[in-house]
């Protein structure tokens, strides 16, 4: 049955006639999200239609100096800028819509989003791009939005933030699902299940191709339900002498809630400390996403006055961010509150990849101003939103697909999953690793990968510039590791003559004794080998310079300062 499934889905006459020449293959694209974690992005064309779904960011590693953000190169979409019928986003974490503000402002597209992630990404659109009128349509999970020839259907999935969804893309060769973030989780925090009725019908409608979350593929079994954690914070709530912090993400509705319940239950009043998490619990309030019980919530002025071991914090900062009020509270830093001896604060998030060093450090600063730090207990004070092994078994169950290719994992994470597939049946022509910028093209009968389109990563500094080039960050880093070597000559180019002694001077550099002495001779012995004509020309000296220096360091002392000559004419 499965194995008929690709070319069954051909036969829609109605939108096999509506581009009679040209539809006969459907390419999908990630411009990012596929062999990393993050920055999730994903292009499905056919004909003269495009649908993006997500539009995501993802953080830098330690090595990418003074990098703030990435986001996916957009060449592809802006050279195609007519054929955008939309960006269609599953939900509102960062990692799938963080990338927005960098592409509204090159091109003005339709935004299809829950009502949930309209209220979440709205404020930071108005501020990030303030000159783009953003068009937003808001769905409802089960509405069929058309795009031009393709439709989308967002279906219900439970992950951790409320209103999330998969995105079925109908085309003339049947569904392309993205499942986005997943996991099947029967007892939801807000009580709102996986629509899988509607998952099964559209695998027996006939899904082409599933491309599914593989973010958990390595862990075997089912994961734990959101519920669980109630039950494990409840303990530390209990356990605590006095005040309790939590942090968790701002987007983390769903573990505020739980906060706001057992706080109440254990007579304690929550306050909340950072921006990001003011703003979402109050649009949250407003639209009935978070149910406060009276008067646990207080301004944090006045739950300064109470007994500690009635008073829980909320807290942003669960990713190490420099300007959070964690990571301020934990170098003594933020005016509005200190921690100390006797506080407890549990660390109920996971870290994004690249801010593992930020959150050990906070975390270590923490427990020297005497914050007991849970970060890891009996009964889970976290759980992950990303569907284990046996629920990604139960995705391709449900769904039939033709083809499988899973996305938001790393290579590691890819050929687990498609190893998994093939113990499920699937042989090697219907699984697929894909790589950013490299279309899977399906066509009437087959699927293979195309021809690569304009793909990379734009690297955005900590000005929020966007554009910073991969040379920029390779001399950073070797400023950094290796300091710095200027080379000082002066030319008299009119004879090709050196003038008065090179000279070198180092910053930051650090090498064995007199190796700059030694390497300024070996420049002098080349410099002299030069003829008056070689002389003449600043760029050549200039080259042959920078080029005797740095091979002189790496050789003698296997170091690789950045070389900056400088040469002037007398
Ligand atoms: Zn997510
Ligand atoms: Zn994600």
């Amino acid at each position: 049955m499965v194995a008929s499934s690709h070319n069954n889905a051909t036969a829609d006459p109605k939108l096999a006639n509506r581009y009679p020449d040209t539809v006969d293959s459907v390419k999908i694209v990630a411009l990012g999200g596929v062999g990393e974690i993050g920055k999730n992005c994903a292009v499905v064309e056919q004909g003269d239609d495009i649908v993006v779904i997500d539009c995501g960011l993802s953080f830098p590693n330690e090595e990418m100096l003074g990098i703030d953000i990435i986001v996916p190169d957009f060449t592809y979409l802006l050279q195609n800028k007519d054929k955008v019928r939309g960006i269609f986003l599953t939900h509102a974490h960062e990692d799938h819509i963080g990338a927005l503000p960098y592409l509204l402002k090159q091109m003005n597209v339709p935004i299809y989003c829950s009502e949930f992630t309209h209220a979440l990404i709205r404020h930071k659109l108005d501020e990030r791009c303030p000159s783009v009128k953003v068009d937003y349509r808001i769905f409802k999970a089960g509405e069929v939005l058309q795009a031009g020839g393709l439709s989308v259907e967002p279906i219900r999935v439970t992950h951790s933030i409320p209103e999330n969804c998969a995105m079925a893309v109908k085309t003339v060769h049947g569904y392309v699902l993205f499942t986005g973030d997943f996991k099947f989780d029967f007892t939801p925090v807000d009580g709102k299940l996986s629509d899988m009725k509607r998952l099964s019908e559209i695998g027996a409608e006939g899904v082409v191709v599933l491309l599914s979350d593989s973010t958990n593929v390595e862990r075997p079994g089912w994961g734990p339900s959101e519920s669980i954690v109630t039950e494990g914070l409840r303990k530390v709530f209990n356990d605590a002498k006095g005040r309790v912090l939590l942090t968790t993400f701002a987007s983390n509705i769903h573990r505020m809630q739980q906060v706001f319940q057992i706080a109440k239950e254990t007579g304690r009043k929550v306050a909340v400390v950072g921006r990001s998490m003011e703003r979402n619990l109050d649009i949250c309030m407003r639209l009935g996403y978070v149910k406060i019980p009276n008067g646990v919530l207080l301004p944090l002025d006045d739950v300064r006055g109470l007994p500690d071991h009635q008073v829980a914090l909320l807290t942003t900062g669960s990713q190490g961010e420099p300007m959070s009020a964690l990571v301020k509270m934990s170098k003594a830093e933020y005016g509005r509150m200190q921690v100390k001896e006797g506080d407890t604060l549990i660390y109920s998030a996971r870290p994004i990849p690249g801010n593992e060093g930020a959150i050990w450090r906070t975390i270590n600063r923490l427990f020297l101003q005497g914050c007991q730090v849970v970060y890891e207990a009996a009964r889970p004070i976290h759980v992950s939103g990303h569907a284990y092994q046996e629920e990604l078994k139960m995705m391709i169950n449900l769904t039939q697909p033709f083809y499988v290719a899973p996305v938001h994992g790393e290579p590691r994470h890819q050929y687990v999953y498609n190893k998994i597939a093939e113990d499920m049946g699937y042989p090697d022509h219907r699984r697929f690793t894909l790589t950013s910028g490299i279309p899977l093209v399906i066509d009437e009968t087959k699927a293979y990968l195309g021809e690569e389109i304009p793909t990379g990563r734009v690297l955005v500094d900590n000005s929020g510039t966007p554009g910073v080039t991969e040379s920029v960050l390779r001399d950073r880093y070797n400023l950094a590791n290796d300091g710095l070597v200027i080379v000082s000559i002066a030319v008299d180019s009119t004879h090709g003559e050196i003038v008065g002694d090179p000279s070198l001077h180092a910053k930051g550099f650090h090498g064995p004794a007199g190796i700059l002495e030694e390497t300024h001779d070996i420049m002098v012995d080349m410099l002299a080998s030069l003829t008056p004509n070689d002389l003449k020309d600043l760029n050549k000296v200039k080259q042959a310079a920078t080029e005797i220096v740095r091979k002189t360091i790496v050789k003698r002392a296997q170091l690789r300062p950045l070389i900056v000559p400088s040469v002037i004419e007398v």
